[in-house]
Order: structure tokens, then sequence, then C-alpha cells
């Protein structure tokens, strides 16, 4: 069996010339005699590929130089606490929820200080980004925190919040990479890598340097104090090598593509021949408000559950893989990212015609 269009909400498609690279690498990483995977991440060889995969990612976002840029562990979740862990000073700090990673975030906060839920959007299962310009922010909030990509309804800030001069920091795991970002406009950028970048195992964490420091929360640990990571350029302990590497592909893919630019161009294209579709269909709809929607994430429903059930297992027999909605919302999610071909999008715009048709 051939690749299949994966659709996956992530772990997620990767680009096959970066997959086919490492194939090649997998016995022999440029005459070392050995995978990347083998390798100390002492050795000259290794210190290569993760400086270079720093200086890829900096050059694509463009990253000011008082930004330090941190491989972590632990998955996106891991920070939901070392957010507040690191920066919560006043003991205090605003949430906007709108899905359930930014829920999760703000509940893990909450172990450590105070949380101020400033907006919502769950009166309307979170199908819209609330309105950020004029919010009730404390003076004394330490931040404000968003999720900028909801991967699981399919939302987008499209404009960020106006914070009243807070730190802004932004889970951008589903997001990352996917357009150019004035990385000035945040405090603290991070993203768990299996949605776009990379495998999953790698977080990466853009941290102005101002906010990198001693006097976290005294029982923070070592591991989860950013400044020891970033006193160590992120080799404190092993970091997920292989991840890495993998991530510094993609970061070379992107660049050939012509950067940020044109990988938002490209999305743009993607999302444009769903969303037309789920537009103008009779028996397909898009679930979120057309000024929030995601280039990424594309959630849909057919209003019926039983041919929903029919549509994810059909789509799969045809070698569209992963439609499934999540577990929590049902329906159907299509997520297009980076890597996701524009052929996949078409080729699956024209089975849902055709499967609306047999269904009519
Ligand atoms: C997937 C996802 C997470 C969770 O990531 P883990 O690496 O599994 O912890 C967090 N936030 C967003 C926006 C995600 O899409």
């Amino acid at each position: 069996m051939g690749r299949v269009y994966n659709f996956s909400a992530g772990p997620a498609v990767l680009p096959e010339e970066v997959l086919k690279e490492a194939a090649d690498e997998m016995l022999d990483y440029k005459g070392t005699g050995m995978s990347v995977m083998e390798m100390s991440h002492r050795s000259k060889a290794y210190d290569d590929i993760i400086k270079e995969a720093e200086k890829d990612i900096r050059d694509l976002m463009n990253i000011p130089d008082n930004y330090k840029v941190l491989f972590l562990q632990g998955g996106a979740s891991q920070q939901f606490a070392a957010v507040p862990m690191n920066l919560m000073k006043n003991k205090k700090a605003a949430y906007i929820i709108t899905g359930q990673w930014a829920k999760k975030a703000a509940q893990e906060a909450e172990k450590y200080g105070e949380v101020v839920r400033v907006a919502s959007s769950a009166d309307k299962t979170f199908s819209y980004i609330p309105d950020c310009s004029d919010l009730d922010i404390p003076d004394d909030a330490d931040y404000v925190y968003i999720c900028e990509n909801n991967t699981i309804y399919g939302t987008k800030y499209w404009e960020l919040p106006n914070t009243k001069g807070k730190d802004l920091v932004a889970d951008v795991s589903s997001c990352f990479l996917s357009e150019p970002v004035d990385v000035s406009k945040y405090g603290v950028i991070y993203g768990g890598v299996q949605k776009n970048v990379g495998p999953a195992g790698v977080v990466i964490a853009i941290i102005r340097e101002d906010l990198i420091r001693d006097d976290v929360m005294p029982f923070t640990p070592t591991m989860l104090k950013w400044k020891t990571q970033a006193d160590a350029d992120s080799l404190y302990n092993t970091p997920p090598c292989y991840g890495i590497y993998i991530c510094g592909k993609v970061f070379k893919w992107i660049k050939k593509m012509g950067g940020l630019e044109a990988m938002k161009a490209h999305n743009e294209k993607k999302a444009k021949i769903l969303y037309d579709f789920l537009d103008s269909s009779k028996l397909f709809k898009g679930t979120v408000e057309k000024k929030d929607r995601s280039l990424m994430n594309v959630p849909f429903v057919t209003g019926n559950e039983e041919l929903d059930k029919k549509f994810v297992a059909e789509a799969k027999a045809a070698g569209f893989e992963n439609l499934k909605g999540h577990r929590t919302v049902g329906g159907m999610r299509a997520s297009i990212y980076n890597a996701m071909p524009i052929e996949g999008v078409e080729k699956l715009v024209a089975f849902m015609k055709k499967f609306e048709e047999e269904n009519a």
C-alpha cells in the first residue's frame, strides 16, 4: 500500500521529502557511521544539528535577538504547568478560554495561582473567538494566555487580544510555522511540534529573555525552569535528539518552499478549496463562525450522526485517513497542515461531492 492522505490532527502528516531524506540517513548520518538516534548529544555532529535547527527557525520566524529558542520535552501539556511556575510573580494570570487546550492550561495554572477567565466561547461550544479588544484584565495579572489555534474546534485568532500591556503567552501547537508571525508581540510562544513541525516528543518555546529568570516558584522542578534550559542551550540533559533533527529538516523544507509567506499562501489556497465547498454543499457544513476559521483544522458535519460515520468509513476505504472529529465534538475534522499537499484537499473535496450525490 502506498501513502494515504492523512488528515490527522496530530501526530500528523510530515513532508514526504523529509521522511525520505531521514530514511537515507538512517544508518549512516553524513559519514558518522551511525544514526542520529545513536549519537551523543554532546558530539560535534549533533551540536551542528541543533545549532542549525535553531538558526533556521530563527530565520523563518524572524525571531528577534532578545528571544531564546528552547527545544524541550514533555509535550505542550507540560508547559501548561511551566508557564505559571516561571511567570506568576503576582500569582495571578488572565486566561481566554477558546477550547479544550486553553481550558486545560487554565486548570493547570490554577494549581499555582489565581486564574481569571477574562473571556470564553464555551457558550457556543467554542465555535468562535470572543471579542478581545477590551477585556477586563486585572492590573496585577502576570500575563494573558491564549491558545492561538484551537485544534479541536477549528478556530483561530486572526487578531491578537488587547492585553492592556501584559505579556502575551500563546500555545501555537497547531498553527506553528503556518504563516508569518510578529514574535515581538508575544512574551512566550510555544507549541508541541507533532501537529505541524515534526515528531511528537519535542516542544519549542520562544521566550523573551527578561521572562527567563531565577525567581521562579521555589518548588519549580529544575527541568521545568526555563532558565535551566536556556543557560544550557537546550542541552541541560539529553534532549529529544532525533525529533529535533527531524524538526530541523522540516525547517529546511519550509525555507525551500519559500518561507512562511509562501506557507501561508499554500495553506490559504488549501483551506479555501475546502471551505468554499462546505459553504456550497447541501449535505456538509462547517461548524465555525466564518471570520474565525482556522487554516489548519476544519471541522464539519452532515447533521446526521449515522451519515457522519458512513462518510468517515467510506473515506478511509478510499485512502483519506483520520477524518473522524474529536471525541468531544463528533462529526468530521480535516487537519490540513503545511505538509498536506493541495491535491490531497482537492481529492477530498471531489470525494465529498461524490458522497453528497450518492446520499442526497
Ligand atoms: C495537541 C495540542 C496540545 C497537547 O499537546 P501534547 O504535546 O500532547 O501535550 C496542546 N495544545 C494544542 C493547541 C494542541 O493542539
